[in-house]
């Protein structure tokens, strides 16, 4: 099983929890997922330019997800490196919900570190 290397807590993906532990307007990556046998089972991952809280609010609503864990980053390039990053590790579109490759930044010229894609 890859890792997030995300530090923090796992947390059920409600508003409340949403609101109370991720930080306003700041870029992030983040994963949504489900428990199984005590560890997170990893479903999706996605990532925010400029409002990590907000862009999880989101996924809060649409009640596809149980579970979420994330990291703020203090640039786009470092939360979209660390999406890449994730997506490739955790199966790409084989296990996870995102059936494409993270999309790069506009504007930014940043290439995905691991396969160097840029769409
Ligand atoms: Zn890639």
């Amino acid at each position: 099983m890859p890792s997030t290397g995300f530090n923090g807590d796992v947390y059920r993906l409600t508003h409340e929890n949403v609101n109370f532990n991720v930080p306003k307007a700041t870029p992030g990556a983040y994963v949504l997922g489900h428990r199984k046998d005590g560890a997170l089972i990893v479903d999706y991952v996605g990532r925010s330019d400029n409002d990590l809280r907000e862009r999880l609010l989101l996924h809060a609503g649409e009640k596809k997800y149980e579970r979420f864990k994330f990291k703020v980053f203090g640039t786009v390039e470092e939360a979209f490196a660390k999406e890449c990053q994730l997506w490739h590790d955790f199966g790409e579109a084989q296990f996870l919900a995102n059936e494409n490759h993270p999309a790069p930044p506009k504007g930014l010229g940043v290439v995905c570190p691991v396969c160097r894609e840029n769409r």
